[in-house]
């Protein structure tokens, strides 16, 4: 059973506030993502977690146990680097070797859980090898199995793929969550690359500015973000500034139904809840582009002066150039930072 709590952590560096005072608890055995852009503080949050960077404030409890201030080695976690910082002159056997030994393992037991460890990431027939005579990809796994045979209690990543192109990266995210689920362990992942957490995660934590903005399941972050951030920044989004009137938002010929105090707020509705049709009745959009994705095309369309982007079906019969019927069948409205009406809800 390992657990992580933390406890109004917080990170300053001279004038500069890394993490605002947050608080997470990461259950046995799940996989959670920190998400974010540059700069909305992951690295040192995971740095933090690992015992890289000490908290300004706060408890970092793995276990029940505080190890805010202890160092990354008296601490029960491991990290794989963005970089594979492996030792050049040392085998694959040797680098995962390495951190058994100072544990002061018998040479029996190193070589029962490094081969282990080989074969877990599917390296059985390298371990002679030097790291200069991999590729990135087996490289990231010796990083990745050093780490396990130590069998820590937390493993962090911080951007473990971030190197490799996008076709490895995808096999060597399964991989990872693969062995994740086998062995059962506590992992906290970064990543500032949305499909890599929705993926991947049990749970993904949307950072910026050093705040947590949400908490949720990739479908629970999808479907119903709770800040405008989140919104604009996981998936395609349209944000459009309305103004609620009389119980309702008005974009160009559409009313929808908002029942919420007048004034001014942000409507967001994604592309694929957007249906496009024969020009009658409702609001008329004139199609601008099309883009063919192969299963789905990705339109633009203009109403009103404003442009949507809409997805549909490959089989939809839409043309550049055409006339056509644009409704809303899900949306959300957000204000003062937060959403304030969802249509699924009414
Ligand atoms: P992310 O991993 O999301 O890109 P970081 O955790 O690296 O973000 O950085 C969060 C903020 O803290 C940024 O504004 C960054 O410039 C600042 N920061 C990170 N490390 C240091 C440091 N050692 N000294 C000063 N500022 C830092």
């Amino acid at each position: 059973m390992s657990t992580l709590d933390l406890i109004d952590v917080t990170k300053t560096y001279s004038i500069v506030t890394a993490i605002e005072p947050l608080s997470l608890k990461i259950g046995d055995g799940e996989l959670v993502c920190l998400l974010g852009p540059s700069g909305s503080g992951k690295s040192t949050l995971l740095r933090i977690i690992g015992g890289f960077e000490t908290p300004t404030a706060g408890k970092v409890l793995i276990d029940g146990v505080d190890v805010a201030f202890d160092p990354p080695e008296k601490r029960p976690t491991a990290m794989v680097f963005q970089s594979h910082a492996l030792w050049q002159h040392m085998s694959v056997f040797e680098n995962i070797a390495f951190g058994l030994k100072l544990r002061g393992f018998s040479k029996a037991d190193i070589r029962r859980k490094v081969e282990a460890g080989l074969s877990l990431v599917g390296l059985q027939d390298y371990a002679n090898r030097r790291p200069s005579q991999l590729s990135g990809g087996q490289r990231q796994r010796v990083a990745i199995a050093r780490c396990v045979v130590l069998e820590p209690k937390i493993l962090l990543m911080d951007e473990p793929f971030a190197s490799l192109d996008q076709h490895l990266r995808d096999r060597l995210r399964e991989e990872v969550r693969q062995i994740q689920k086998t062995l059962g362990i506590t992992t906290v992942f970064v990543t500032h690359g949305q499909d890599e957490a929705l993926s991947v995660a049990d749970r993904i934590v949307v950072m910026s500015m050093g705040r947590i903005e949400q908490v949720g399941t990739p479908g629970e972050i999808y479907a119903t973000p709770a800040t405008p951030f989140v919104a604009g920044f996981i998936g395609d989004m349209n944000m459009v500034p309305v103004t609620v009137s009389n119980g309702f938002v008005d974009i160009g010929g559409i009313s929808l139904p908002a029942p919420l105090p007048e004034g001014p707020a942000t409507l967001a509705v994604r592309p694929e809840d957007i249906v496009l049709g024969k020009a009658d009745t409702a609001a008329a959009a004139n199609i601008i582009r099309i883009v063919n994705y192969g299963s789905f095309i990705k339109v633009t369309a203009s109403l009103n002066g404003l442009q949507w982007k809409v997805q549909a079906p490959k089989t939809a019969s839409i043309a550049e150039g055409a006339t056509l019927s644009l409704s809303v069948v899900r949306y959300q409205i957000f204000r003062d930072d937060r959403v304030v009406f969802r249509s699924d809800d009414a």
